[in-house]
């Protein structure tokens, strides 16, 4: 294995890491300034979980219904269960609109209403004049949107001369003795040769870790690497316990069905044919919040009113929309049905149960993109040179449950922000700092840790008892009880992994090494998981505790911090808009 000094490097103005719309959208900003920009992936580009997206992005255009930002703003922040920085939702609501347009000229093929104007499907948690009737909100482009939006921005970067590292995997930050962040070690994964990339500024844009579970809608990619990245370079994780499981996971399998099947109009019925969302949301029903819907189908499977032989999902009725709707709106879903349970939507009901869908927590950015970390004095302070957008930062706008359609906006406002904010720091800081053999080593040894041989246990199992156990522990609902057990289980599963080996030590395209590296990732996420989630006394958003049934306020209406060992720290909401008034906390009600 090469040492520090013998690594080859490349230098760049800014360094993403990651290729999702967050991280292209910044790149796209970048480039376009002619800044030089290096945009590092594990796997080709197009592959990003972005491509999965299928129900669509926000924005209040008023196309099927009035709407406005403000209107948005307010579901947000109610959608968030009061947790979202209000200064950061107001600005993601306001941008939306332009940058839905903006998406429209780059390429994306927004499904269309008859009068050409573009189509928009209602979906969960939207209202109009805060909190009145079912909004209309979400731009679709059928049931592809993800894939569209990816392409367009995949497209539009090449045309802007970004640099591609495809399939090279990033495996830490590389930071000096001042805290600077100078860019990051990484692996390239078809020769198994590290490269060092320097920068400027580095954005980290890794994307979500739905793979702490075991049922998931997510790729298999989606393993919280930059968070990792961030804890070990001393950066904390912040709102790690709310997770969100979404409602309508295909039961037993996890892939998603989007929530625009009930914006079409479909509805979740019990073993008796009933429909039960009228018990727990009797206004918005089957378009209540995503954390509503699936406390909702969980209750009914533990109170036995499940289906199937083992009584253990409900199902999604889209029967009664018609072959000519489902075709047209929903025709990935049909299809995703028609590959993996030999069954027609428009014949037959859907068997679905809550699986485990999007990270609301993340690395702590404010609403520049810039992140953030607490100083000595417990002020924000932002760490020189880092950047973070899309699904691994927590600006926060989600809060503890985001709503359906607010992603791929997020990821877009503020990849967009965060490229301007890098933009201008550029300006001052026109030279590369020198890198610290120290800051690289670092990197290195982690890497080489993978090198011994001997006997040990497989990566592989390891990986799979810790989604397991985080499925059983860290689950929709959670007691202080089963969370201490669930920390003592991750705990124990984190000193196994320090005694893992790998049996094949080859460099090319050994994934082996890179699975290794990844459950690292992992295992620290599931620490700062479990660990945020018994200290959190409340139940709030996604985040449920039987033991601790109501939202608290008074005592828990802060953001958590998490830094890797295992301490806690707190910081306040942002309640305070950018211009107009604070919606103060009330209670949750759909
Ligand atoms: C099935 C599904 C459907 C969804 N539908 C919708 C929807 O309809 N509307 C909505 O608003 N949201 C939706 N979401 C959520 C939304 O799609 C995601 O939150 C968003 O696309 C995340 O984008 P991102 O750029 O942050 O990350 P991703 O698209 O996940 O990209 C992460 C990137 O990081 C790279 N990477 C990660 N680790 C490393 C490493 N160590 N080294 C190098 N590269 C690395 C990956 O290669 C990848 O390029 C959906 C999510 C899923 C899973």
């Amino acid at each position: 294995m090469t040492g520090a000094a013998d690594i080859p490097r490349r230098r760049f103005d800014t360094l993403v890491i990651g290729a999702g719309g967050g991280g292209l959208r910044a790149a796209l900003q970048l480039s376009q300034d002619e800044a030089t920009v290096a945009v590092v992936s594990k796997v080709f580009p197009t592959r990003s979980h972005t491509v999965a997206a299928q129900g669509g992005m926000n924005a209040a255009l008023g196309n099927v219904v009035p709407d406005n930002w403000h209107w948005h703003m307010y579901d947000t922040v109610k959608g968030s269960d009061y947790l979202g920085d209000q200064d950061a939702i107001e600005y993601m609501c306001r941008a939306a609109a332009r940058l839905v347009v903006e998406m429209e000229h780059a390429g994306v093929p927004f499904s269309r209403l008859e009068n050409g104007k573009i189509y928009q499907r209602p979906f969960g948690g939207q209202s109009q004049n805060f909190g009145g009737a079912q909004a209309s909100r979400t731009c679709a482009a059928a049931d592809r949107t993800g894939h569209a939006i990816l392409h367009a921005l995949y497209q539009q970067n090449l045309r802007a001369q970004t640099h591609f590292f495809d399939e090279f995997f990033a495996i830490d930050l590389i930071k000096d003795d001042e805290g600077h962040i100078l860019g990051a070690l990484v692996l390239e994964i078809e020769t198994g040769e590290p490269l060092v990339i320097e920068a400027k500024t580095t954005l980290l844009a890794t994307g979500g870790v739905g793979q702490l579970f075991r049922n998931n809608t997510n790729a298999r990619i989606n393993t919280g690497d930059g968070m990792g990245m961030a804890l070990r370079a001393g950066i904390p994780l912040e709102d790690m316990e709310f997770f969100q499981f979404h409602p309508t996971g295909i039961a037993g399998k996890g892939m998603l069905i989007t929530e625009g099947g009930r914006g079409e109009g479909g509805y979740l019925v019990n073993k008796d044919g009933a429909r039960f969302m009228e018990r727990y949301a009797p206004k918005a029903k089957d378009l209540a919040s995503r954390d509503v819907v699936s406390r909702a189908i969980a209750t009914e499977v533990r109170e036995g009113r499940g289906c199937g032989s083992g009584g253990d999902y409900v199902l999604l009725d889209l029967t009664h929309l018609g072959a000519e709707v489902v075709k047209k709106r929903l025709p990935g879903i049909r299809e995703m049905c028609l590959t993996f349970l030999h069954l027609d939507p428009i014949d037959k009901p859907i068997p679905v149960f809550p699986t485990a869908h999007y990270t609301m927590g993340g690395v702590p950015t404010n609403r520049y993109g810039e992140v953030v970390t607490l100083g000595e004095d417990g002020s924000e302070e932002a760490v020189p040179g880092l950047y973070a957008a899309g699904e691994c930062a927590c600006v926060s706008v989600h809060g503890a449950n985001r709503l359906g359609g607010n992603s791929l906006l997020d990821i877009v406002v503020f990849g967009r922000a965060a490229g301007n904010r890098i933009i201008d720091y550029l300006k001052s800081h026109r030279y590369h700092r020198p890198l610290p053999l120290s800051g690289v080593e670092q990197a290195v040894t982690r890497l080489q840790r993978w090198e011994q041989v001997g006997e040990g246990e497989s990566v592989g199992a390891l990986k799979a008892e810790l989604q397991r156990t985080m499925e059983h522990y860290c689950g929709v609902f959670r007691t202080e009880e089963v969370l201490a057990e669930g920390l003592k289980k991750v705990q124990e599963l984190e000193q196994r992994l320090a005694h893992a080996r790998l049996k094949d030590h080859s460099k090319v395209f050994n994934t082996a090494r890179i699975e290794a590296l990844e459950l690292e990732n992992l295992m620290d996420v599931a620490l700062a998981t479990v660990s945020s989630a018994l200290a959190r006394q409340e139940s709030r958003g996604a985040h449920t505790r039987i033991d601790h049934a109501e939202r608290d306020d008074e005592h828990w209406l802060k953001h958590s911090l998490y830094f890797k060992g295992g301490r806690l720290d707190y910081k306040p909401v942002r309640l305070q808009p950018l211009t107009v008034e604070s919606f103060p906390p009330k209670p949750r009600v759909y």
